[in-house]
């Protein structure tokens, strides 16, 4: 497999030729320097008077030993969502090539290839929601340079079963993204730790989920040095400012934290589970391995802008395939938890 695989058989030619954006920073590197007249920065208001470092070396050194992947291994982007562009604009030719991905899942696949012109293959899951890899691969062809998988899978929460998904990245010669943004919430290893033996593999992983800084707009790509590389050549040169790397520096500095918030998220949701099963209107409980739960409900349309009017609010799914009358609720506090709950105990059907 390692053998066979060919990086620049699937990068588009105009991105494998490209010559980078040299910014200040890069010329320069390392000598001890005390005045820098080579940016055009202001000399005033420090420290944010100053271009960000491009490549984020001290987020990458302490996130490494965290996730036990080495930082060559690791792009930083402005969230997933920019890793999931950039993968289509690395590896994509608009109006040529395609991409296969599982269906029902995350949106900004499907969005992300609209706007970069390429077709867009979605492959049913099971009535399970898993995937059938004999399925996904016999939807490429010599033009499919991606498949995207998601586990667990967003809206419906489950685990991908393993087998199939690495049948997909063994049997597939193009790229296959495994999206882990809520492996955390999960039993199920990560796969990030076979980026340097899977040539074809990127998996993504965000610090909007467990690690609770949506706001902060942090998601990672796990992959070979080589795709690695081709990131960084083709991402802005500053796309991640110096505020959030000084506060993803702080964050990292406490992992227990974030774990004491993954447990009582994890916690929450084992009690959360049975009390949403047992209401009346509640017709089937997807198993989940996330931090949210996807509930097929006798009326979802309704239940929804009731619960819209009582001031919570989840997420309808009603009208994506296979999650008819289905809504998706993210597990909160206790506090917010009981309130969705006694909202839902008087919903009169
Ligand atoms: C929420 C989510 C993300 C996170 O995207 P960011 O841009 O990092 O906030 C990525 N993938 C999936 C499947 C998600 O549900």
């Amino acid at each position: 497999m390692a053998n066979e695989f060919d990086l620049q058989r699937l990068v588009r030619p105009n991105i494998w030729a490209l010559t980078p954006y040299s910014c200040a920073r890069d010329e320069f590197k390392g000598r001890a320097a005390r005045v820098f007249l080579d940016a055009n920065e202001s000399p005033y208001n420090p420290t944010i008077n100053r271009y960000p470092d491009p490549l984020q070396e001290k987020v990458k050194a302490r996130l490494a030993p965290l996730k036990g992947v080495a930082s060559e291994h690791i792009f930083l982007g402005n969230g997933s969502d920019e890793a999931i562009d950039l993968v289509y604009r690395i590896f994509c030719r608009p109006g040529v090539d395609n991409v296969v991905a599982i269906e029902p899942t995350y949106g900004m696949y499907r969005v992300c290839a609209d706007i970069n012109d390429v077709q867009y293959r979605p492959v049913l899951l099971d009535e399970h929601f898993q995937p059938s890899a004999d399925r996904l691969l016999a939807a490429t062809d010599e033009n499919t340079k991606v498949i995207w998988l998601c586990s667990p899978n967003n809206p419906t929460g489950n685990d991908l079963l393993r087998e199939e998904v690495q049948r997909v990245i063994l049997g597939f010669r193009g790229i296959v993204v495994v999206d882990e943004a809520y492996s955390d919430f999960s039993d199920q290893p990560p796969l990030r730790f076979y980026v340097d033996r899977c040539p074809n593999l990127i998996v993504l992983n965000t610090l909007s989920k467990a690690w609770a800084s949506a706001g902060a707009r942090l998601g990672i790509a796990y992959a070979s040095k080589e795709i690695i590389t081709l990131f960084n050549k083709v991402k802005y040169p500053y796309n991640v400012n110096s505020l959030s790397q000084e506060y993803a520096l702080n964050l990292l500095s406490e992992p227990l934290k974030v774990e004491r918030w993954v447990a009582q998220i994890r916690q929450e949701r084992a009690h959360l589970l049975p009390a949403l099963s047992e209401l009346p209107i509640c017709l089937k409980l997807y198993p989940t391995a996330a931090n949210f739960v996807l509930m097929r409900v006798t009326d979802a349309d309704r239940l929804y802008r009731y619960l819209v009017d009582r001031g919570v609010v989840v997420r309808n799914r009603n009208r994506v395939q296979l999650c008819a009358g289905c809504l998706r609720i993210t597990i909160g506090t206790p506090q917010e938890n009981n309130e969705l709950l006694g909202a839902l105990r008087q919903f009169k059907p």
